[in-house]
C-alpha cells in the first residue's frame, strides 16, 4: 500500500469533497481551509515536490493549471480574482510530499505573502 496519502485520496481509500476529476487531475477541499475556497489540486500520479518534476511533467502541471480555471469558474470566484500557490519542500511550508496546487479564493490577499 501506497504511503502517498493524496494517493489513497485518488484510491478511495481515504475520504475528501471531491470538486473536480479529470484522466490525469483531482482536486478536492482542504481538510484546514485558509480561505472560503480553498481546494488542492493534484496529479493522479505521484511526484513529491517541484524539485522531482521532470520535463516530461509540463503538459502535467499545465493541467493543474487549467484545473485551477476551471474550478475557479465554476465556484464563482474568477472575476473577484483568486490564488494558486504551490509550496516547495520545508522552508515553504510543504507537509505533504505529492505535488498540489493551493486554489484559495472568497477573500482578499496580501501581498507580499508572510
Ligand atoms: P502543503 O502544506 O502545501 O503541503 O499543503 C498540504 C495541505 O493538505 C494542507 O493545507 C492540509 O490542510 C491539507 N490536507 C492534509 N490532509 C488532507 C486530507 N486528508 N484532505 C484534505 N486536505 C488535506
Amino acid at each position: 500500500m501506497s504511503d502517498d496519502l493524496f494517493l489513497k485520496i485518488v484510491s478511495r481509500e481515504i475520504p475528501a469533497d471531491i470538486v473536480y476529476e479529470n484522466d490525469d487531475v483531482l482536486a478536492f477541499r482542504d481538510l484546514n481551509p485558509q480561505a472560503p475556497l480553498h481546494v488542492l489540486i493534484i496529479p493522479k500520479t505521484r511526484i513529491p515536490t517541484i524539485n522531482d518534476m521532470q520535463p516530461h511533467d509540463a503538459e502535467l502541471f499545465g493541467k493543474l493549471f487549467l484545473a485551477a480555471r476551471e474550478i475557479a469558474a465554476e465556484q464563482g470566484v474568477a472575476e473577484d480574482g483568486y490564488r494558486v500557490v504551490m509550496n516547495c519542500n520545508s522552508a515553504a511550508g510543504q507537509t505533504v510530499f505529492h505535488v498540489h496546487l493551493h486554489l484559495l479564493g472568497g477573500r482578499g490577499f496580501s501581498w507580499p505573502p508572510g
